[in-house]
């Protein structure tokens, strides 16, 4: 394989090159990476909920009662009682007639896409979409177009333009490398006014945004609007849900290939799921303090003059530019004891990697001054420019 012995070696050169750190403890606020205990703002458990006793317990009750595997797909006889209880639950705090379960965030994006739209649609994608909902615009042999970062007025003018009848936005609800959100009810005005279906993937925003955990579409969420929401990220757990009306939800059924031709999620899962979804909705101390952690990053780092973004998220990403200073800012808060991940080409743009910043529930305001402390004198002793963007 000489051809990508010499692709790899490019991707070190370009500072590209990827590597997995192993973790060998629970997930949680100070983990285990490679051998060594550090402080993370790395993971996307921003509820603290992914190492939390009573997931673990449901989960453990689950097995023995149900074994690990289901064995099967849903729709031979993968489907078990757990799985469903958890879609009514999950579509009762949502607020909507049905949810469907699916094995991951990425396959529900692939899945439910590829179910509704043909070689005949058009997606309208924006331009920071996650990597999976291109995927399935690419998939469904859409014709993708995308429009300006949270731009709805780009958008209604490339929808007056569309020649196709069959129409699609998808969105990310908050955006994975950047924190910013969606501008929900604008979308929702554009889908009804040119008559397209709307796909909101709240990945980041379940369980985080709104009073109720319900994510960036809580008490605004219109009935035409289909929601993708993960597991694995604030819920501590793993999978994905789909929620919208009874005949989207019984479409992707019969023809969501991804949700088809599959092994079903151990039953065991969707208890500890179920468990999760417990305390999101009791324990709304958790978003709480996740938006006071947010605050004191936003306020105290804008003082020592870190240049911080407008998000208002637990996604806080500081944008350094060239990818080789990002990896090492974050080699040197790694040699003192913080993981914070580099995030580079191609998962964000040309000249735009960065630093991201995440914030749990699980945290303390010690752990965030410790944070901008150490990212303040690392950047001034790599003498950065510490100017904000305007
Ligand atoms: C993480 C993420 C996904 C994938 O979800 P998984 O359940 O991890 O597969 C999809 N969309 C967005 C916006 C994400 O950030």
């Amino acid at each position: 394989m000489k051809d990508l012995a010499t692709a790899l070696d490019k991707l070190r050169q370009e500072h590209l090159f990827r590597i997995r750190n192993i973790s060998s403890a629970a997930q949680q606020i100070e983990p285990i990476i490679n051998g060594q205990k550090v402080l993370s703002f790395c993971s996307n458990d921003y509820l603290g909920l992914a190492n939390h006793p009573k997931i673990t317990a449901a989960l453990i009750d689950g097995a023995k009662k149900y074994g690990v595997g289901t064995g099967a797909s849903h729709l031979i006889t993968g489907h078990h009682k757990s799985h469903h209880a958890l879609e009514e639950e999950l579509a009762e705090f949502i607020g909507c007639e049905r949810t469907l379960l699916f094995s991951s965030g990425y396959m529900a994006n692939l899945g439910v896409v590829s179910a509704l739209a043909n070689r005949d649609t058009t997606v309208f994608e924006d331009r920071l979409n996650h990597a999976s909902l291109v995927d399935a615009s690419i998939l469904a042999r859409a014709q993708l177009k995308r429009y300006k970062h949270l731009d709805t007025n780009e958008l209604d003018k490339k929808l007056i333009d569309e020649k196709n009848a069959a129409k699609f936005i998808l969105s990310d609800g908050v955006f994975s490398m950047d924190g910013t959100i969606t501008p929900v009810t604008g979308l929702q005005a554009l889908a009804n006014k040119h008559d397209t279906k709307l796909i909101i993937d709240d990945a980041h925003g379940i369980g985080v945004l709104g009073k109720e955990g319900k994510g960036c579409t809580e008490n605004q969420l219109a009935t035409e609007t289909i929601l993708i929401g993960t597991l694995g990220k604030a819920f501590g757990t793993f999978g994905a849900f789909v929620a919208a009306d009874k005949d989207t939800i019984e479409w992707c059924i019969q023809r969501a290939r991804t949700y088809i031709y599959t092994t079903a999620l151990p039953p065991s899962l969707a208890d500890a799921t179920r468990a999760s979804l417990r305390l999101v909705r009791k324990e709304s101390w958790r978003r709480e303090r996740l938006q006071s952690l947010i605050m004191r990053f936003r306020t105290h780092a804008d003082q020592v003059g870190l240049p911080i973004t407008n998000s208002t998220t637990p996604i806080q990403p500081i944008i350094i530019g060239s990818s080789a200073t990002a990896l090492k800012i974050s080699a040197d808060l790694l040699s003192k004891g913080i993981i914070v991940s580099a995030i580079r080409p191609p998962t964000v743009a040309q000249n735009s990697a960065r630093l991201r910043i995440s914030f749990s529930a699980t945290h303390t305001k010690d752990h965030v001054d410790q944070l901008i402390e150490l990212l303040a004198e690392i950047i001034k002793s790599n003498n950065m420019s510490l100017q904000q963007d305007s």
